[in-house]
Parts: structure tokens; sequence; C-alpha cells
């Protein structure tokens, strides 16, 4: 076991620059030639066993350089909503639609106001990235707190049903979760930032829990009665920009 991970310990590193791409080189006992681009700042990364000739290895970088602009790109502008900041010119979302946000220093209240394309943040000249980011919190789930009494009344009456309540939290990993032992929905506040109709479609699959609370046969065709278009809403839902799609629901 030692000896198998000594074998492949790092021999040596340098960086190289290929038509204006920084590029760090790890040299390790291994068999083929890895290209890497890691987030958020699209660092590119090749590991390569220690004997390749120079020659070979730039080859290769220009082989695949084209590639690896474009996909640097791509993680470096993906990353961007990963890792907010609450700065000015940030991509923001709210209800599916995309805001860019303003952040003005003020001495009055803090607050939020909703432009046609902007998100303005009246915040505190010292504020925190942290203080930030809650100021945006709050203010997405006064939004929902807003927006989805409607929507779970349209729904009571199409279905039948009654929801005592409901709240929106942090979630991790969900989406939603219904406590069905006292019909109790949660809703993720990331739905918030997502186009209305997939938060319509979260909620409906929460009130379907109702009536079955496993994600069985039954469940999906009542699904598929209520919301003929859910798997539609779900692909939206996953490849909507800026989600790590990892949750459940
Ligand atoms: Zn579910």
């Amino acid at each position: 076991m030692i000896n198998w991970f000594r074998k492949r310990e790092i021999k040596r590193k340098e960086k190289i620059e290929v038509d204006g791409v920084s590029i760090d080189i790890i040299y390790k006992y291994i068999k083929n030639i890895h290209l890497r681009i890691l987030p958020p700042d699209g660092r590119v990364l090749i590991t390569t066993p220690p004997r390749i000739n120079q020659e070979d290895l730039i080859s290769f970088i220009y082989s695949k350089i084209d590639w690896i602009k474009k996909n640097r790109q791509k993680i470096i502008n993906q990353s961007k909503h990963h890792y907010y900041e609450f700065r000015t010119g940030e991509v923001h979302y709210f209800l599916g639609k995309e805001y860019e946000m303003n952040v003005v220093a003020t001495s009055a209240r803090e607050k939020i106001v909703l432009g046609e394309r902007t998100i303005t943040l009246f915040v505190k000249p010292d504020s925190t990235k942290t203080s930030r980011k809650k100021i945006v919190d709050d203010w997405y789930r006064d939004r929902l707190k807003e927006t989805v009494p409607e929507i779970i009344k349209k729904w009571e009456m199409i279905m039948n049903v009654h929801v005592t309540e409901f709240g929106v939290k942090i979630m991790k990993t969900r989406w939603g979760t219904c406590n069905t032992r006292v019909s109790r929905i949660w809703l993720n506040l990331e739905l918030a930032k997502k186009p209305t109709e997939i938060l319509e479609y979260i909620i409906v699959h929460e009130m379907i829990h109702l009536f079955e609370r496993s994600h069985n046969h039954r469940f999906k065709a009542l699904m598929s009665c209520y919301l003929p278009n859910w798997k539609s809403l779900e692909h939206q839902l996953k490849t909507f920009p800026e989600e790590k799609n990892n949750f459940d629901y």
C-alpha cells in the first residue's frame, strides 16, 4: 500500500505559459497525461509522467489550447455564481431572471430595490459579505412568502388537500420537504432564484406527498396527472445556471 502511494508521489512542479494561458505542470509517476481545469479560477493543471519529452508536452498543450481556453472561460463564468461576493457587477437571479447587482453604501436603512435589470443593494459602508448575503437572503425569503401562498391555494383547490403551513429555509441538499403527518411544507430558499413554474413544480411535488409518501409509480402517475410537463420542468431545474445540481426533493 505504502509503495503504491510512494510511486505516485509528486516528482517536480513547474509553471509554463502557452498562448497567454498559465499552466501548472506536475510530474508524477503515472502512465498518461491528465489535463484538468479547476474551479473557481480556471487553473489549468497537467499531470504527466516525469520522462515525457518537452516537445511532446508542448505540442500536446497546443493541440488542446482552444479547448482549454473555451472551457476555462466556462468554468470561470460558472464559478462566479457559486462564489457570490455580493458586489457590484455580479449577476444574481430572481424568479428566473438575471439581474445585475449594484451595491450602494448608505447611512440610512439597509434595503434592496429591484429594477428592470438591476438589483440594488443599499448597505452600510462597512458591510461584510456575510451581512450582505443575509440582506439578500432575507429579501428572497420575503418574496417567497409573498409568492408561495397563492400557488399553494391554487393547488389546494385543484388537488383537494390542505397544507397547514409552509416555511422557507436554506437547505443544502433538498429543494423541498413535506411533513405528511402535519401537512407542513418546507421550501429551499434557492427556489426564489428559479422561474415561477419551477417553484410551482416543487410545491406540487411536495403536495403530492400528501397522497403518496414515496417516489413510486403512483407518485409519478399523480405528478403526470397534475403537471403533465413535470419532466421538462425537472430538466429545466437541473440545467438552470448557478446550481450545483445536487438537490433532491
Ligand atoms: Zn419528494
